[in-house]
């Protein structure tokens, strides 16, 4: 029972005569106002090296969600302004299907490592990420994400730890590095913790702002010194289709504060961290509508990164999800999709940049040279 129609297809459906799952929960669409193309990037200059750093990763995004979402979005996504396209193989040390950890690990810290490594190498050993070699080069810092923040995804830009699930060990591990700025779930981490420590207070004590989802990210005043964090959720925040909604606005919020700070620049990891667990359901309309709001944000961090001219905005996504696919009676108006897996894929994974850097993202190759791209894009390397 995997097919799902997203839009317009009772009837449709009906007259067929098929036994399609007329699930409609979806079927208004995403609320986003379409965020106008820019002029084309390509035509513009952006040469030397890249002062900031937006890197966004949509969980689960392979090339078929993306096509999915930018049928579903009237034919179009922020992702085809992009004027340098690349292809990364996601495979880890471990397995051909990579998981997040070890897939954001290989971005994080440029080695292919175990599924299920947090910000460590196949030897168990840690590797400093890019965040914490940013952050001591005296770069402002910054991770964005709708899962918890000690999920796979973010964690392995700030922690090490051999096994993904260590959550209260990967919080800790937000005392070692400070990060100008993060968001996403995963309170109970921090302030209920097996060990009695409150992160909380020992983050407030390092010059912290710390806001949780008692108030509403918009309401949240951002400190005119020190850092910010917000949860917004005690565990795993809900779903775009079920009411969270702070995600474009973090990180309009997250690349404004960093580049107010007095550093040198700043690198800031976002992630559309359920995409990825739409496809494990194998919900169409889950995927879609976490697709819409990443997209919003994809488009708003191009057209900031135009307007400041030295900011390299790179998207990708660590593997695909469920294997979805478009199939043969679908239109562009009624999507039929289907799924051949509840788990990961191998297949190769599309990477956009813009800016500072960018033309080092077109071709084919390991996922961890997107790490090395990264560095050398911002000067921390030549090679
Ligand atoms: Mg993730
Ligand atoms: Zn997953």
């Amino acid at each position: 029972m995997k097919h799902l129609w997203v839009i317009l297809l009772l009837m449709l459906g009906a007259c067929k005569g098929t036994n399609k799952i007329t699930e409609t929960t979806n079927a208004t669409g995403p609320v986003f106002t379409p965020i106008p193309s820019p002029i084309n990037p390509a035509m513009l200059p952006a040469e030397g090296i890249a002062k900031n750093v937006i890197f966004l990763i949509g969980d689960g995004m392979g090339l078929s969600q993306i096509s999915a979402g930018n049928y579903w979005l009237d034919n179009h996504t922020a992702l085809e302004d992009f004027p340098v396209v690349g292809l990364h193989k996601c495979h880890s040390s471990s397995h051909l299907v990579t998981d997040s950890a070890a897939g954001a690990t290989a971005f994080a810290c440029g080695v292919k490592t175990f599924n299920g490594a947090i910000g460590v190498g196949p030897d168990s050993v840690a590797v400093e990420t890019i965040l914490e070699e940013a952050e001591s080069l005296g770069y402002a810092t910054g991770l964005v994400a709708t899962s918890t923040i000690v999920h796979a995804t973010p964690a392995s830009f700030i922690a090490h730890n051999e096994y993904r699930k260590n959550y209260e060990a990967i919080a800790a591990d937000f005392l070692q590095t400070e990060v100008d700025y993060f968001v996403g779930g995963g309170k109970k981490y921090f302030d209920r913790r097996e060990d009695g420590r409150d992160l909380i207070i020992e983050l407030e004590g390092k010059d912290y702002t710390i806001y949780d989802q008692l108030t509403e990210f918009k309401d949240c005043e951002l400190p005119s010194s020190g850092n910010f964090g917000y949860f917004s959720a005690d565990a795993d925040p809900l779903p775009f289709d079920a009411g969270r909604d702070y995600l474009v606005d973090a990180s309009e919020t997250g690349w404004t504060f960093l580049n107010a700070q007095d550093e040198k620049g700043f690198f800031l990891m976002i992630e559309g961290s359920q995409i990825d667990w739409g496809g494990h359901a194998n919900v169409p309309g889950y995927v879609l509508t976490e697709f819409a709001e990443f997209d919003q944000v994809i488009a708003k961090a191009l057209q900031w990164a135009l307007a400041d001219g030295e900011t390299l905005v790179v998207v990708t996504a660590d593997h695909e999800t469920g294997g979805l696919a478009i199939r043969e009676d679908s239109t562009m108006d009624s999507l039929n999709i289907e799924f051949i897996s509840t788990k990961h894929t191998a297949a190769m994974i599309p990477v956009f940049a813009y800016g500072p850097g960018s033309e080092n993202f077109s071709g084919i190759y390991e996922n961890t040279e997107i790490y090395n791209k990264l560095r050398k894009a911002m000067g921390f390397t030549t090679e």
